[in-house]
Order: C-alpha cells, then sequence, then structure tokens
C-alpha cells in the first residue's frame, strides 16, 4: 500500500523507500529482459506524436489537454501549461515521481514562467476520465499554492493541500467521485480512504507571503475616503500626490505640471491608479491604456535620469482589495531607454525634439498594443462558445505569463 500522503507525484515527495526500490528492480529486470522486442514507442522518456498515433491515444491526449485548460478557468488561474506525455520518468532521471507530475520552467531571473504536466501513456490508457479531471486539477493547483520544487508553500503537507483546493473548487460530492477512484487506482483500504479525506478536509492553506508596502496602505486609504465614483491618479514618492487632471469613472488624464514638478524631485516613484470595483475580475487587470500610459511616465523619468525607479500599480476596492503591479522589463525596456537617452542628449544639445516626441508616442502605442496580445488575452480569455463569454475567470493572482517584454503582479496582503 502506497503511503496516503503520495498523491499523483509530487514533483519530489512520495514514494515510502521499499516502493521506490521495488519499482527500480522492475524497471531494471524488465528493461533488461525486453530490451530486444520493445518497440521504439514504448522505451525512452518522452513519447513522440508519430507514437502518440501509433499507440492510438490521440483522443486521450487531447481529452487530458481540454481538461488542463478546464481546470485552469474552473480555479481562476491561467498560466501556460504543456502536457508532455511520457514512458518512464526514471529514463529521464526522475525519482520519486508519479503517473502524474509537473515540471517548472524558470526564466533566466529564476523565476517562474510556465509549466510541463508530464503524464504517462500507461496512465492515459489505463485510467478513467474522471482521473485526467482530478489529477490535472490537483497539478494547477501545485502551481497557484506554489507547492513547487525549489519552494513548498505548504511545507510538509503538500498533497494534501493541492487535494484540499481541488475539493473547494469542485465542492464535496464531486471530490469524493475523484478520491474513490483514485484509491482504486492506487488499491486502498477503506480506512486509507477515509483518513486521507479527513485529512484534506483539515488542510488550512498557507496564505501567500504579504507584498504590500506603506505605499499601497496609503493609496488604499486615499481611494477609500476619496470615493468619489472617478478615477484618481496618484504618485508616491515617499509622500502621497494626487496628480489628476480631469477623470470620469474610467479614465483619467495626468496634470502635466503636477507630474514633471515630481519626477524633477529625483525620488523613487510608484503610480497608482484604481479601477471600479464593481466590474469585475477583468478590471483588476492593467488595460490597453494602463501600459501605453506606463510607457509614457517611464519615458519621462528616464529621460529625466535613467537611473530613477519607477513602477506602476493598479488597484481595485473591494471585500479584497487587489493591487497589481505591471510594468516593462527585457527589450521593451531598453527601447524606453533609448528613446529617452535620445531626448536627453537632444535636450543638451538644443536639438528640436519633435522628432523624438513623436517616436515615443509610436513606441506607447506599440508597447500597449504588444502587452495587450501578450498578456491580457491570456489573463482574460475570451471562451466564445460560452453565453457570459466576456466574463473574466481569471484572478491576478492566479496568473502568470511568460514575457521578455512585460510583466504583470499580483501583490498578496
Ligand atoms: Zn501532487
Ligand atoms: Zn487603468
Amino acid at each position: 500500500m502506497q503511503s496516503p500522503g503520495d498523491t499523483y507525484g509530487a514533483i519530489d515527495g512520495g514514494l515510502n523507500r521499499v516502493g521506490q526500490l521495488l519499482a527500480v528492480f522492475i524497471l531494471l529486470t524488465s528493461s533488461a529482459y525486453a530490451r530486444t522486442d520493445v518497440s521504439p514507442c514504448y522505451a525512452g522518456f518522452e513519447i513522440s506524436s508519430a507514437c502518440i498515433t501509433e499507440r492510438g491515444l490521440d483522443q486521450k491526449v487531447a481529452a487530458y489537454r481540454r481538461n488542463i485548460t478546464q481546470a485552469m478557468s474552473r480555479l481562476g488561474a491561467s498560466y501556460k501549461m504543456d502536457l508532455r506525455v511520457v514512458n518512464n520518468p526514471v529514463e529521464a532521471g526522475y525519482s520519486d515521481v508519479g503517473d502524474v507530475f509537473t515540471d517548472v520552467v524558470r526564466n533566466d531571473e529564476m523565476r517562474n514562467q510556465s509549466f510541463i504536466i508530464n503524464v504517462t501513456a500507461d496512465f492515459l490508457e489505463k485510467q478513467p476520465e474522471i482521473l485526467f479531471e482530478a489529477s490535472s486539477l490537483h497539478e494547477v493547483c501545485h502551481v497557484m499554492n506554489d507547492d513547487l520544487t525549489g519552494y513548498h508553500r505548504n511545507a510538509a503537507n503538500v498533497e494534501a493541500a493541492e487535494e484540499h483546493c481541488v475539493l473547494q473548487v469542485v465542492g464535496e460530492s464531486r471530490y469524493e467521485q475523484y478520491l474513490s477512484t483514485y484509491a482504486s487506482y492506487r488499491h486502498w483500504d477503506p480506512l486509507t480512504y477515509t483518513n486521507y479525506l479527513q485529512q484534506v478536509k483539515n488542510v488550512s492553506l498557507v496564505p501567500a507571503p504579504g507584498e504590500r508596502d506603506e505605499a499601497d496602505r496609503l493609496a488604499i486609504e486615499y481611494f477609500k475616503t476619496h470615493a468619489d465614483g472617478n478615477e484618481h491618479l496618484l504618485v508616491y514618492n515617499g509622500e502621497l500626490h494626487d496628480v489628476t487632471l480631469y477623470s470620469t469613472r474610467n479614465k483619467v488624464l495626468h496634470d502635466p505640471a503636477k507630474v514633471g514638478a515630481i519626477i524633477k524631485d529625483g525620488k523613487p516613484m510608484i503610480f497608482f491608479h484604481n479601477h471600479p470595483s464593481e466590474e469585475g475580475r477583468a478590471a483588476m487587470f492593467p488595460s490597453y491604456d494602463d501600459y501605453g500610459a506606463a510607457a509614457l511616465f517611464s519615458f519621462m523619468t528616464y529621460a529625466r535620469d535613467p537611473s530613477l525607479a519607477v513602477e506602476f500599480r493598479v488597484i481595485q476596492l473591494g471585500t479584497k482589495d487587489t493591487i497589481v503591479s505591471y510594468g516593462f522589463r527585457g527589450t521593451a525596456m531598453d527601447e524606453i531607454q533609448q528613446m529617452a537617452s535620445e531626448y536627453r542628449k537632444a535636450l543638451a544639445l538644443r536639438i528640436d525634439v519633435a522628432g523624438i516626441e513623436a517616436r515615443q508616442q509610436n513606441l506607447d502605442y506599440q508597447l500597449a498594443q504588444e502587452s495587450f496580445n501578450d498578456y491580457l488575452r491570456y489573463a482574460c480569455p475570451v471562451d466564445l462558445t460560452r453565453k457570459d463569454a466576456e466574463v473574466c475567470r481569471t484572478h491576478p493572482q492566479y496568473f502568470l505569463w511568460p514575457s521578455d517584454k512585460f510583466f504583470l503582479h499580483y501583490r498578496p496582503q
């Protein structure tokens, strides 16, 4: 019997030692024995798409993919998650993994950027589709709860924490169907089932570490005490300034004189603005225009001083206040800095800057367009098969999309 804590395959959690030795032993003997007559489609780690077809797994693979997409939508998450069908994880050097397990792809700053769900062909062939549904929810919960290689937010309780996340989203009766199917897949006895179910129900998830700072607190307080139903643009540079010139419910124009004076002060700045709270999750995300404005204010800042820090945050007030920071990195940042540097040099030489300003406006437009294409369509994917196609299900806390130009980051309380 497996230990009850071992679910589909934690990335590094799992099998007890005896089970592990036994698995390795069987694997060695069977591969030595079968070496001569194993078809290439049954050997090695990753299975090619030709082999998936040859083994008659196309529909199963499509079904698993569909379950990953549905799992993210149900959980309010949006990540770049690829599916990799594999023969034997041990062939690629994995130990202690089950039939379904997730790899993390990190960017050059070692931050999580995308994920690969590995599923064994054996699991696809033999297990019922209800376990595709249960396991893909479980794997997405690994990402949401930050229970991945290198960092386990829920520490010793990782697998039960993921199951708790699944239980919360599907409800008790569906969850018990998952778990009883899982119990027969793992050959659990009834007592193991009952104990595990209780363990899952008892979990209380560890919240994400807080990231809010003094500026966030002051901005929230300001928006709460100036709740006139309109947007405001604020800048924090040690003190909070309202730099709104004119605004409506969902549009704000900045006061160029006030912004110019604050930039001239030369202190690190955080720009804040608010989005209407009644517009749901879509309004938690920065819009197309917000990226355009960030490009302009970044340019104005770097034209003054290329090393001055500037940040952008959008706030949505509600029962739980949401704060998302967003902006540029990588090549987009380089382009803005380059333009700012040309502008600075032209001013010093007293050359006309009209041409640079026109190119800079073009750049703002282009960056807004690209960030929209890169981010926002993944943040709130429109599902045209639904009646409520416009509804955004993704919570920014559970959104991550790889980009070398833009970022969007939820700031937990
Ligand atoms: Zn797991
Ligand atoms: Zn906005």
